[in-house]
């Protein structure tokens, strides 16, 4: 690896610069004398300038810093160019973050940027799926676009505009909810709830904060990890694999890791012990755990008498869970239970975590909750070697928005999603409750559809269902590169997106140092196309709101373009002058201009070192402690009841038992507030659909976009190297056989809704027996050449609706990507 800190180099370090005159004519001499025999018909200089032109004409090779958004970890990059082509991604060495690794994924952003399908420029089509598509251009897209969404204000419905998307990185996110709030809408709606938000929410009962937490994992002495693939699809994959390598092999004490997935993962296979519990008991799991630990004594109890606030009636509650109970739910021996809790108990520090295969069901939040009360009893949480909670960058307030009546008035609506509210108490978002919206109109229509990053048509459940409600958007606007299942079915507009190698776009770190990190993207190469950054298409949309009469919408959104945007938010960095750009400390810095000319350069911010023990930071709670009995489900439930009594004249009781009943809650009392357990809803009957489909992610494909890139599908799979651009369901062999499946046949995966896909069977000793797996990324219906019919996508037979009831997370409206009962069988076609 190369380091060099003007990231600029030459393929020929500037040869021809030093070559003068009289040098290059007896250069010319030399080469003459030794092939005049052989070539005297030709002119001397002329055949040296022949074998001189490679170093008369070097090319420019640039080494430019900006952030991979292959996955939201955020790593440094530096992007090799090439005479303006960008030819290589490696890892920025300066990065904390990566430290110049970086994972498979990275390497593909050249293949998004000169993607042969990219869309090339603005497009409007008069009618929904046909491929009459005409190119327009920005100015007259621009004025289609504010038109509608101006009408719509004019109508006095702008709530009813609903912007859905997904990788909202940086200060973007609040840049679009800004833009919402001004025009009026409440409904600025993120995917997280097809991603791991139950976790999320789990934190925030029971610790404050509504995020993803960081772990310390490089000084921990034992990783207890509940369905997540902590080297193959974790967030920062690039980070986790160095630390991997510290903890098992460059440390004097190796660190002991266990597995508890219902597959043979990649993680698990590099772990020292893998428990493949039976899906969706993960909670059971660790409520045995903790009763061990509890039992026998073996809690921390200094730090649980200062931190943690319920633990006496947690003790009551867990006398039940023994690890004989929690044996017949969970599939694992009593004997494995008692001795993992006794390990984690006493090998301190010690970090239980967990990600969406533990959480992603009915039960998810009750779950986590337990999972992570673990760590709260042997004093894990913000110490070395336990979990932190990532602190942000000191960016500048933005500015007040300016609402005018429209727009207060529009405010006053409830959210499309219902997230937030008795349906979905905690919930962030709840796009799939778009879907429920276009089918049933209530809480109201959606009319005008926006989508960013987004693809409900291929990463939610139950597609059938999605396609059918997205054919009722009145209006639907695009900003995807890419013609993909939303713009080929339903999109009516598209403004597409720069690559993120082409545009100005930052990035905060997501939860792994600690310590504050922000990175930089620049465009690293000229636009390839007739794209915008969608950051600067809001601020076009927004003045040509105001030329529409929409002055406040226009004088909310003041800069000139996005990169302004960010130059703003990130003087407030310059003006705390606190940490380093690069090497650089921010207080050495006399100007702006200083600062930001040394943030392209080196492409990051950050601000070490993480401060432990800093207890008014890890613990938001109400008590100032680690809340076991969560004080804001409680409080909640108080606030939703009262709400409900009033409305429908019943007495408060009345009000908690129907609210408890909605959420599907079987406790009463006080164990409503603490982990306990509950039963996962599934769908279908076990005798007929006897397998739970549990879809997974792979390292190459663990967010998404690798299922359009040829070198991803060629190392698709860690473990069947012979299965390239195909996807397939893992199968035990005995069920195999039972069924007549050998390997590679192909086999029909059907629902009980009557939702089909086909693919094949791969017979798999890391399948759990009743349990298929199936990895998701593949089965695009629409995409790029590499994507399109390749595959099957199991989001077809994952059901999310079921008996009138959704399958989603109780509190946080998590999807339920694991709670589908399938039956299999041979079968070359659908039928
Ligand atoms: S971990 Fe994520 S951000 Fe880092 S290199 Fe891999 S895909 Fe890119």
């Amino acid at each position: 690896m190369r380091i060099n800190l003007n990231y600029k180099f030459y393929v020929i370090p500037n040869y021809h610069m030093k070559l003068t005159r009289r040098e290059f004519v007896k250069l010319s001499g030399l080469v003459t004398v030794g092939t005049l025999v052989s070539y005297k018909a030709r002119s001397i200089s002329s055949f040296a300038e022949d074998m001189l032109q490679p170093y008369l004409n070097p090319m420019e090779e640039r080494f430019i810093p900006s952030v991979c958004l292959q996955c939201p970890a955020g790593c440094g990059i530096l992007v090799r160019v090439v005479n303006g082509k960008a030819v290589k991604i490696e890892g920025n060495p300066l990065s904390p973050l990566n430290r110049g690794g970086v994972c498979p994924k990275a390497h593909i952003g050249l293949h998004i940027l000169y993607d042969p399908d990219r869309i090339k420029g603005p497009m409007i089509r008069n009618e929904r799926k046909s491929n009459n598509w005409k190119s327009i251009s920005w100015k007259e897209a621009i004025r289609i676009v504010a038109e509608r969404l101006s009408e719509l204000r004019k109508n006095g419905e702008p709530h009813k505009f609903v912007w859905m998307d997904g990788r909202v990185r940086g200060n973007m996110g609040d840049f679009i909810s800004r833009f919402m709030k001004a025009y009026g809408s409440p409904n600025k709606i993120g995917h997280s709830n097809t991603c791991s938000d139950t976790v999320e929410i789990a934190h925030y009962l029971v610790q404050g904060h509504k995020h993803y937490l960081g772990y310390d994992f490089a000084r921990t002495n034992y990783i207890l990890v509940f369905g997540g693939g902590l080297i193959e699809a974790w967030r920062p994959t690039t980070r986790l694999l160095r630390i991997y390598g510290h903890i098992r092999r460059e440390r004097a004490n190796r660190v002991k890791i266990v597995v508890v997935d219902p597959r043979l993962t990649t993680s698990a296979t590099k772990a020292d012990e893998w428990l493949p519990i039976k899906p969706g008991t993960d909670g059971a799991l660790a409520l045995a755990l903790a009763n061990v630990i509890i039992n026998e004594g073996l809690y921390d109890k200094d730090y649980v008498n200062a931190h943690v606030y319920g633990f006496n009636e947690y003790r009551e509650i867990v006398q039940e869970y023994t690890p004989e109970w929690a044996s017949k739910i969970t599939g694992i021996p009593s004997d494995t239970i008692v001795r993992v809790a006794r390990e984690f108990a006493t090998t301190k520090p010690a970090i239980a975590a967990g990600q969406r295969g533990a959480m992603m069901w009915s039960n998810g939040a009750y779950n986590y909750m337990a999972i992570h009360t673990l760590n709260a009893l042997v004093g894990s949480i913000g110490v070395p070697g336990g979990i932190i909670v990532q602190k942000g960058p000191p960016f500048k307030e933005w500015p007040e928005i300016e609402k005018d009546t429209i727009a207060e008035e529009g405010l006053k609506n409830v959210r499309i999603d219902l997230a937030g509210t008795e349906e979905y108490p905690f919930a962030k978002n709840n796009q799939t409750g778009v879907t429920d919206a276009l089918l049933t109109g209530k809480p109201y229509m959606p009319k005008i559809v926006m989508t960013y990053y987004n693809n409900a048509l291929f990463s939610h459940p139950e597609i059938e269902r999605v396609y059918k409600a997205f054919e009722k958007v009145e209006f639907a606007i695009s900003t995807s590169p890419f013609m993909s299942e939303f713009e080929e079915n339903v999109a009516d507009i598209i403004l597409p997106e720069d690559t993120y190698l082409e545009r100005w776009h930052d990035d905060k770190v997501y939860p792994s140092l600690g310590y504050p990190y922000a990175g930089m993207r620049q465009p690293v190469v000229e636009k390839v196309h007739d794209t915008q950054n969608a950051g600067d298409v809001l601020l076009m949309l927004a003045k040509e709101l105001g030329e529409l009469g929409h002055t406040s919408v226009a004088r909310s959104m003041p800069w000139n373009s996005y990169v302004d945007v960010l130059k703003y938010r990130w003087s407030g960095i310059f003006e705390s002058k606190r940490g380093r750009v690069g090497p650089i400390p921010v207080s050495s810095f006399s100007t702006f201009g200083e600062f930001w000319n040394a943030l392209l350069k080196y492409g990051y911010w950050a601000d070490p070192p993480y401060k432990f023990y800093d207890w008014e930071h890890e613990f938001k709670t109400e008590t100032g402690k680690f809340e076991i009995y969560s004080l804001k489900i409680k409080h909640k439930l108080e606030e939703l009841a009262e709400e409900k009594s009033k409305k429908e004249g019943i007495s408060i009781e009345e009000a908690k038992e129907k609210l408890l009943e909605k959420w599907n809650i079987k406790a009463r009392g006080d164990k409503v507030f603490l982990p306990h357990w509950e039963e996962p809803l599934i769908a279908g009957d076990e005798k007929e659909y006897p397998f739970i489909l549990n879809s997974y992610k792979l390292m190459t494909h663990a967010e998404g976009r690798g299922a359009n890139s040829p070198w991803m599908l060629e190392h698709i799979s860690p473990y069947f190297m012979d299965i390239k651009y195909e996807s397939w369901v893992e199968i035990n062999p005995e069920d195999a056989t039972r069924l007549g499946i050998n390997n590679h046949d192909e086999v029909i995966i059907e629902n009980p809704k009557g939702y089909k896909i086909k693919t094949i069977a791969i017979l798999f000793e890391g399948a759990r027996p009743g349990v298929v797996n199936m990895p998701f990324e593949l089965g695009h219906k629409a995409y790029g050449r590499w994507a399109r019919g390749i595959g099957a996508n199991p989001n077809e037979v994952i059901i999310d609706e079921w008996n009138g009831k959704y399958l989603r997370e109780r509190f946080s409206a998590s999807v339920n990507y694991f709670a589908t009962r399938v039956k299999i069988y041979r079968g070359d076609s659908i039928g």
